[in-house]
């Protein structure tokens, strides 16, 4: 039984190696590969390091033109005759994300203090263990009277936006277009920011004080968007 059953599936694995795919039609082949081109060529330049944050999400929204236009020109096509075959292509599946700028587009804290929390801070008990620097350094800084801010910077958008790698603003960008385009078909899922765990704070110590801060990863938004488009 086992032998004629393998037979079976052989001999069908030879007939129809590959289930009844028409053979790519040259012209939307030639197209789709166009588009991407484009899509990642005006993702480069308007995630470049001298593009600013609001120029880059203005250009984000009109991409689909953009590489509609683009693309026309140099095939010698209409906007219309790219779209068209361009709905024909045969799907690529890509990945992209908003990585750790997330928190821009779920609404985390933009720029100001990490924690309201204000104390005094302790002096740090390695000044206790002997030693004369360590005592002279605990006269000459005795600690403040007044409780002092205890929380730290959040970044804002455009220092984020500033700091990131080519790669993480070219992502974000992509990310940008993908979510609104009506080039492509997309899903949209979410993962907990590693950095706390999907809770938005962290519970730190600053100058001997717990405290529960703000995450500085997410910005308080707890996740991170992710997108699979084709
Ligand atoms: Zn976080």
């Amino acid at each position: 039984m086992k032998s004629l059953a393998g037979a079976l599936l052989l001999l069908l694995a030879a007939q129809d190696p590959e289930p009844r795919q028409p053979p790519p039609d040259p012209f939307v082949v030639k197209v789709s590969d166009m588009v991407r081109a484009r899509i990642a060529s005006i993702v480069s330049q308007a995630s470049g390091s001298k593009v600013k944050f609001e120029d880059a999400l203005a250009r984000a929204a009109k991409l689909d033109e953009e590489i509609l236009a683009e693309s026309a020109q140099k095939l010698g096509l209409s906007p219309d005759e790219v779209r068209e075959a361009w709905k024909k292509r045969e799907k690529k599946p890509r990945k992209t994300g908003f990585g750790d700028g997330s928190w821009i587009v779920l609404g985390g804290q933009d720029g100001g203090l990490d924690s309201d929390v204000k104390g005094t801070p302790v002096q740090d008990t390695t000044d206790l263990v002997g030693g004369g620097p360590s005592i002279l350094t605990r006269r000459k800084k005795p600690p403040p009277p007044e409780p002092v801010p205890l929380g730290k910077p959040l970044k804002t958008k455009d220092e984020w936006w500033a700091t990131s790698t080519s790669t993480e603003r070219a992502a974000y960008v992509e990310s940008e277009w993908v979510r609104k385009s009506s080039l492509v078909e997309m899903k949209e899922e979410t993962k907990k920011c590693p950095t706390c765990s999907g809770k938005g704070t962290v519970a730190i110590k600053r100058g001997g004080i717990g405290l529960t801060a703000v995450c500085s990863r997410c910005h308080g938004a707890k996740d991170d968007v992710l997108l699979a488009w084709d």
